[in-house]
């Protein structure tokens, strides 16, 4: 029973669902310079387009493998919310909408929680898809950064999140802002148990996100080109009337207007969070036994992570980057 559950099934699910993951046709149009790119050549680099370093977007599946140590890694289950409770319809009905989504991405929802080892050291990641209904924040994406945030505190590790989203999710109405506020608190509960909130946002982060956890993180990373607004420029320029300067509401813009901390090259992202994990990871260790004169209180879960660490302290300077 268990080589059938455990070997079987995986594999006859794996064989179903490959045709999701197969491209239509092996070539991809890059939306920076409009130049044809290979598929297989475009995932080997990646997703970033090799003339003109566009990022294409990524799903969370791929963000996961990208990030963690060895590609290995553990998706957590995540609370069922109430389907639709407005039986909202506009065009089409939310459910429709919902299932249509569901069937492309293979995900219940638009926001993935996994945890894993990034550099050695533990680290939960939560992805926002925004392949899955433009990445709306409706209540299980909620749900999920709460699940999140609490898994980082259970683990004592860093939560780390990749924004990706249009907003709000307007068929769930007041529910969906509700959760700006609800995100709110889940950081701030990190925050009180000292836990780093790392924000990786991702283009586009847009609206009631970006009004929210989007903008919470400790440390404030973003690809390069993405696009950062509440509201977007064309009705900026629609309201004021007035032409916006070139690279408005652009990461690269935004940093040096002090919001953002650094763009960092999707190549470079899994050794930046690493480092940033690494040291923030070690600061914490030092404070905790310099407070702590009795040594033997808890030393199981952390110990291994910490001599992890302390071996890969020496390469960590010559690898940041501002
Ligand atoms: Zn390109």
């Amino acid at each position: 029973m268990n080589w059938l559950t455990n070997k079987v099934l995986p594999k006859i699910r794996k064989l179903t669902t490959s045709s999701r993951d197969t491209p239509d046709n092996l070539w991809v149009k890059c939306p920076g310079c409009g130049e044809m790119l290979f598929h297989q050549e475009l995932v080997q680099n990646l997703n970033v387009c090799n003339h003109c370093d566009h990022h294409l977007r990524v799903g969370p599946k791929d963000r996961f493998e990208q990030l963690f140590d060895g590609s290995r890694y553990d998706v957590i289950e995540l609370p069922d919310v109430q389907v639709d409770p407005l039986k909202f319809r506009d065009s089409r009905k939310y459910t429709d909408r919902l299932k249509d989504a569901r069937h492309n991405t293979g995900d219940k929802d638009a926001m993935i929680v996994a945890h894993g080892k990034m550099g050695g050291n533990a680290a939960v990641v939560a992805v926002q898809n925004f392949q899955f209904m433009g990445g709306s924040l409706g209540m299980a994406v909620g749900e999920a950064i709460v699940a999140a945030s609490k898994l980082a505190i259970l683990q004592k590790a860093p939560l780390i999140l990749f924004s990706a989203a249009g907003g709000a999710r307007m068929q769930e109405g007041i529910l969906s802002l509700m959760q700006m506020p609800r995100t709110t608190v889940a950081v701030q509960r990190l925050k009180e148990a000292k836990l780093p909130f790392i924000v990786v946002l991702t283009d586009p982060t847009t609206g009631g996100v970006t009004a929210s956890y989007a903008m919470l993180g400790d440390i404030q990373i973003s690809e390069p080109g993405t696009l950062i607004c509440f509201a977007g420029p064309r009705v900026i320029e629609e309201t004021i009337r007035e032409k916006l300067p070139e690279g408005f509401q652009r990461a690269e813009f935004l940093v040096e207007k002090g919001m953002l901390d650094m763009v960092v090259h999707r190549r470079d992202m899994k050794k930046t969070l690493s480092v940033l994990i690494d040291l923030i990871a070690n600061k914490f260790k030092s404070e905790d036994t310099a407070d702590k004169s009795a040594p033997a209180a808890e030393p199981t879960q952390d110990a291994a992570p910490a001599a992890d660490a302390a071996g890969k302290k020496a390469d960590a300077p010559s690898e940041s980057k501002a």
